[in-house]
């Protein structure tokens, strides 16, 4: 605005107007200036409120897709620290490389030290100790205490595991002398809570063998480098520890089939998918270690895995019908006190379509009745009225395959 007195029209007529007239009419435009001008002075406000709210938005959005386009970090082993920087060694490919770091990053850093580094290769965190990451992933049981008399319903099943995986382990003469290769792997599958899981630590049990679980999701680890890493120390913790039975659950996670999109996510999947098949693959140096894998997805699994020589021994293990039911409720009632009015025909009828899992969880939750009414021996009610409370249970957990928890 620049406007000066000139430019203004005024308000009166020069010549006729007395000064009376010119000073109230000046008077009544000076008030309308000023309302307009209070007007103006909010609208600003309001454009500056919008401006503010606006900034805040951009600077998210340009954080955000900072973020995206940042690529993923990699793992690296310190190696050693020396007067032009730190020398790392990256998982997967091996290479050395020299980098550079940050006085108050190059303190905290040893030799031998897990760190994730950039496309630039600078470090960019350190990461939790090794021993940390491998005591999360690998459960390791030198004595499991699962035993096969524990397991309800599953004869087959287990004839065949005890097959394929006990035979070759404690009589390994017997395949050499004929001249067959004991089966490689054995894949258990079936619904969640069916028992896969005890088989393979029974087998364990029997054949005095180390167990030794992990979850394929645990594999599954946000570094690139880090699964197959994993998985070749899953394998060494094994030969460590020969006989071994090593328990990889929901193997899905890692070998599931190709997807089309190339996210380094699917890469990080496929590549320690590949050094379980390539650890696999070297059989013969594997000695006495067992592989069983267990899935709930058997239609989701890459069938490479399943190709000879790896996971081709197909074990099906579903839930179990009236009659396994009904062993199983015998077993997870041999140390409770059970009245004499306690049928296990009837409730494996009543519990039609429970897991194994289930079982278990209705004979707890009886229990628990008894407990709650102060009484130590526990009657057909109490089980009818758990079944009851797990099914309602079960209701409001839509979408879950297991009819409770376990
Ligand atoms: P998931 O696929 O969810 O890992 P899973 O098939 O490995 O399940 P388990 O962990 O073996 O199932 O079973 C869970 C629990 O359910 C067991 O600890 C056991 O108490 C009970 N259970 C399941 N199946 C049986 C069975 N056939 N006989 C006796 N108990 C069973």
């Amino acid at each position: 605005m620049t406007d000066t007195v000139d430019d203004v029209d005024m308000p009166y007529e020069e010549d006729s107007a007395s000064q009376q007239e010119k000073i109230e009419a000046l008077q009544e435009r000076l008030d309308v200036l000023e309302s307009q001008n209070e007007e103006m002075r909010d609208k600003l406000l309001d454009a500056n409120a919008e401006n503010n709210k606006y900034q805040q938005k951009l600077e998210r959005l340009t954080h955000e897709n900072k973020k995206l386009k940042q690529s993923p970090l990699f793992v690296a082993t310190v190696q050693e620290l020396t007067d032009d920087g730190v020398v790392i060694k990256q998982h997967g490919n091996n290479q050395e490389a020299l980098t550079e770091v940050t006085d108050g990053m190059r303190d905290d850093l040893e030799p031998d030290d897990r760190v994730a580094v950039n496309n630039s290769l600078s470090v960019v965190k350190k990461l939790e100790k090794e021993t940390d990451v491998r005591a999360r992933v690998m459960q390791v049981d030198h004595s499991p205490d699962v035993t096969y008399e524990d397991i309800g319903g599953l004869d087959e099943q287990m004839n065949e595991v005890r097959e394929t995986v006990e035979l070759p382990m404690e009589n390994p003469e017997m395949f050499s002398d004929v001249g067959i290769q004991p089966p490689s792997g054995v894949l258990l599958h079936g619904p969640p809570g069916t028992g896969k899981t005890m088989l393979a630590k029974a087998v364990a049990n029997e054949t005095d063998a180390t167990f030794i679980k992990m979850a394929g999701s645990e594999l599954v680890h946000k570094f690139i480098g880090e699964g197959a890493k994993l998985v070749r120390d899953l394998f060494e913790v094994a030969r460590e520890n020969e006989p071994a039975v090593l328990f990889i659950d929901e193997i899905d996670a890692i070998a599931s089939k190709r997807t089309d999109s190339k996210t380094s996510g699917d890469a990080e999947v496929q590549r320690t998918m590949m050094q379980l098949l390539s650890e696999m693959d070297g059989f013969d140096e594997r000695g006495e270690v067992r592989i069983i894998a267990a899935t709930n997805r058997f239609d989701m699994l890459d069938p490479a895995i399943l190709r000879p020589g790896r996971f081709d021994r197909l074990i099906e293990v579903p839930k179990p019908d009236a009659a396994g039911r009904e062993l199983i409720f015998q077993i997870h009632t041999r140390d409770m006190n059970v009245a004499d009015d306690v049928d296990f025909a009837e409730l494996a009828a009543m519990a039609d379509d429970a897991s194994g899992a289930d079982v278990k969880a209705i004979c707890t939750e009886a229990g628990m009745f008894a407990i709650r009414e102060d009484r130590t021996e526990i009657t057909m009610a109490d089980f009818r009225g758990a079944w009851q409370k797990i099914t309602e249970s079960s209701e409001t957990d839509a979408g879950d395959d297991s009819l409770a928890f376990a």
